[in-house]
């Protein structure tokens, strides 16, 4: 374990970085993932590494939008459970949502590492093991999810989810929500509600707000919803990087 002291100017960016190596190091995160993780860093630097105001109404909506749901899935990789294993098990429970591993480079081996770590942080039901369904329009390995989880889900939240799978979800016609720091890549774009921000800040924030609109009706949370404008946040997340 490095000791990282948190009065270190850079301390969130070095715990996220941190994480991932030890994400690494324990068979979770792929050396893809090592290369997502720069990415990431570099557009969570233009952005200041804090919360635009439009990512935060984004980060609402998503929670309302989790809330109103039949049935959600968060949609866990490599690098979402490096990153924030504990945060997403929390907010499964403050939302009712199912947590389903899905990886871009499947291997056995890797997702029975990732789904032990997600229990060891106390998730109860970690689905995608089963693979008893295929999402239409991928190829075969990529394509694999489980019937009673992404599959049948009808909004999904996809964090750090490359843009064919982002996009062949929304064809089957789910609500996605999908957590990237890059407001111009393909992913946040297809997305119904796109939070531009670091899943270390963007989950836990989420997880706050749903916490918050615990006692909403359904009324509430669908004028959220509706008042929610995702051009908008594209853009001011674009503004953000550009005017610097
Ligand atoms: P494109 O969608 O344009 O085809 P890509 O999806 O192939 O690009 P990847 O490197 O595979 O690009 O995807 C990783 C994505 O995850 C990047 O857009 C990066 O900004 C984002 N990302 C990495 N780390 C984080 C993080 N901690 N929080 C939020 N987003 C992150
Ligand atoms: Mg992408």
């Amino acid at each position: 374990e490095v000791e990282i002291p948190e009065d270190h100017p850079r301390y969130q960016s070095l715990l996220t970085r941190h994480r991932i190596e030890e994400g690494v190091e324990k068979g979770i995160t792929s050396k893809q993932g090592l290369i997502a993780e720069g990415r990431g860093e570099s557009f969570d630097y233009l952005l200041g590494e804090e919360t635009l105001p439009s990512a935060d109404e984004a980060e609402l909506a998503a929670a309302a939008q989790l809330l109103l749901a039949e049935h959600a899935v968060l949609s866990m990789n490599g690098n979402v459970a490096a990153l924030v294993p504990g945060e997403i098990v929390e907010l499964a429970e403050a939302t009712g949502a199912d947590i389903e591993v899905n990886l871009f480079n499947r291997t056995e081996e890797r997702m029975q590492a990732i789904a032990d770590h997600l229990r060891e942080h106390g998730a109860e039901n970690v689905k995608g093991l089963t693979a008893d369904a295929r999402i239409p329009g991928l190829e075969h390995e990529r394509g694999k999810v489980d019937e009673e989880g992404i599959y049948s889900a009808d909004v999904v939240l996809v964090p750090l989810e490359d843009g064919d799978r982002a996009e062949a979800l929304a064809e089957m016609g789910k609500t996605e929500i999908v957590i990237d720091l890059n407001p111009l890549s393909r992913s946040p774009r297809t997305a119904a509600i796109p939070i531009i921000d670091n899943i270390m800040r963007a989950v836990p924030n989420m997880t706050a707000h749903a916490r918050d609109l615990a006692d909403a009706s359904r009324e509430e949370l669908e004028a959220i919803v509706e008042a929610f404008d995702r051009e908008k946040t594209l853009e001011e997340a674009e503004h953000a990087i550009r005017d610097v």
